[in-house]
C-alpha cells in the first residue's frame, strides 16, 4: 500500500483521482484550502479509513511522510484564478518549492499539474511539448500561464540538481462531473444554461476551438504518467485531441439537453488563446495503452447528468 499526497485533492480533478487511487488501494492524504474545491466533492470518501482530510495552503510548508505526490492544488478557471492574481501566482510557484522540498525529504515522487496555458495563444499547431508557447507575461492570464511555467521550471531544476524523481502532465481542458455550477468554465457555464433556459454566453465570436478531455481519461493518464520509469519526466500532454469551436460546443450542449436557450455573444475576454489542440503522441508511445476513451458527447451527457442532480438538490 503507497501513501499518495493529493493536493488540490478537494478540486475538481482531485477528488476524481483521490477516488480512483483509493479504489487501486492505497492510502490517500487530501490537501486543500478549499478556495475553490468544496467538501461535498469528496463526501463519499470521508468514511474511508485510508482517507485524511487536512486543511492546508500549499504556499506554507507542509510535513508528511509519503510515497507519491500529485500537485493540484491551483485554482484553474480564468474567473477564480485572475480573483487574486498574486494568491496564484503564489501557489503555482511557492506550492511548487514546498512540495518539491517535501519530496526531496521523503524521496516521494512528485507530478506536476501543468496545463495547456504554458503554450499561451499558440502559433504552432496542434501543440507538441518541444513548443516553447506564446505567453505574455503582463496580462490579465499571466499568473496563471506563467506560475505554471515557472513550476515547470522549479520541477526540472529540483529533478537536474536535487535528483527528485518528476513528472510533469501538461493538461488540456478538462470537463466533468464534480465542477462547480459557478466554476466559469465554458462546459460547466454552458451546461447549467441551458438547464435553466438562460442564454449561452458565447465569448467573442465562438470560432474559438478547444479540445475537450473527460475527466476520467484524464486521471487515467496521470496515473500511467506517475508509473512510469524513472527516464519519463515529461512535460507530455494529456488531452484528447478531438477540437470544437465554441460554437459547436454550444449546439451539442442545446441538442443534448433539449433547451430552448438562445446565444448572446459578449466581448472576448483579453488573450483568450484562439486555439489548441494537444499532440499526444509522446503519451501514446510511453503510457502503455492510454488513449482518450469518452467521446464529447457521452462525456457531455454524463456531466449533464451531475449538473442536473445539483440543480434539482438546490
Ligand atoms: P479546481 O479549481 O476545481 O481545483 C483546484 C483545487 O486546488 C481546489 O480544490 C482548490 O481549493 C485548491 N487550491 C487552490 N489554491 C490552493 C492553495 N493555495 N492551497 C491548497 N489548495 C489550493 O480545478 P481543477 O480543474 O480540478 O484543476 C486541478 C489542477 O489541474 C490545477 O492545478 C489546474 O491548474 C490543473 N489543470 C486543470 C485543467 C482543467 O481543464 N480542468 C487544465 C489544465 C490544468
Ligand atoms: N518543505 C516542506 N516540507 C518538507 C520539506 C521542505 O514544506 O518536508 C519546504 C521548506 O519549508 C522549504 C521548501 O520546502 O521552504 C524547499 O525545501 P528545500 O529543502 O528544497 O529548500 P530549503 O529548505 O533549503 O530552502
Ligand atoms: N467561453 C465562452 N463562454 C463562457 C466561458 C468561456 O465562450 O461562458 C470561452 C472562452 O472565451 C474560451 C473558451 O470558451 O475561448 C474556453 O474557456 P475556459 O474558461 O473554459 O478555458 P480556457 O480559456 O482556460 O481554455
Amino acid at each position: 500500500m503507497k501513501r499518495i499526497l493529493v493536493t488540490g485533492g478537494a478540486g475538481f480533478i482531485g477528488s476524481h483521482l483521490c477516488k480512483r487511487l483509493l479504489a487501486e488501494g492505497n492510502e490517500v492524504i487530501c490537501l486543500d484550502n478549499y478556495f475553490t474545491g468544496s467538501k461535498r466533492n469528496i463526501i463519499d470518501l470521508l468514511s474511508n479509513p485510508y482517507f485524511e482530510l487536512v486543511r492546508h495552503d500549499v504556499t506554507e510548508p507542509y510535513y508528511a511522510e509519503v510515497d507519491e505526490i500529485y500537485n493540484l492544488a491551483c485554482p484553474a478557471s480564468p474567473v477564480h484564478y485572475q480573483y487574486n492574481p498574486i494568491k496564484t501566482i503564489k501557489t503555482s510557484v511557492m506550492g511548487a518549492i514546498n512540495m518539491l522540498g517535501l519530496a526531496k525529504r521523503v524521496k516521494a515522487k512528485i507530478l506536476q499539474a501543468s496545463t495547456s496555458e504554458v503554450y499561451g495563444d499558440p502559433a504552432v499547431h496542434p501543440q507538441p511539448e518541444s513548443y516553447w508557447g506564446n505567453v505574455n507575461p503582463i496580462g490579465p492570464r499571466s499568473c496563471y500561464d506563467e506560475g505554471k511555467r515557472c513550476a515547470e521550471t522549479l520541477f526540472m531544476d529540483y529533478h537536474t540538481q536535487n535528483k527528485v524523481a518528476i513528472k510533469i502532465a501538461r493538461i488540456f481542458n478538462t470537463y466533468g462531473p464534480h465542477m462547480n455550477i459557478d466554476d466559469g468554465r465554458v462546459v460547466s457555464n454552458f451546461i447549467v444554461q441551458a438547464l435553466q433556459g438562460k442564454d449561452l454566453t458565447i465569448f467573442g465570436d465562438g470560432s474559438q476551438t478547444r479540445s475537450f478531455q473527460y475527466v476520467d481519461d484524464l486521471v487515467a493518464g496521470l496515473i500511467a504518467l506517475m508509473q512510469t520509469d524513472a527516464s519519463v519526466t515529461g512535460p507530455m500532454n494529456l488531452g484528447n485531441p478531438t477540437e470544437f469551436t465554441m460554437l459547436q460546443l454550444a449546439q451539442t450542449i442545446l441538442e443534448l439537453t433539449g433547451s430552448s436557450s438562445k446565444l448572446v455573444f459578449q466581448a472576448l475576454p483579453q488573450d483568450d488563446p484562439q486555439q489548441r489542440r494537444p499532440d499526444i503522441g509522446k503519451a501514446r508511445e510511453l503510457l502503455d495503452g492510454w488513449e482518450p476513451q469518452v467521446g464529447l458527447k457521452q462525456g457531455l451527457q454524463q456531466s449533464i447528468t451531475y449538473f442536473e442532480n445539483v440543480l434539482s438538490a438546490q
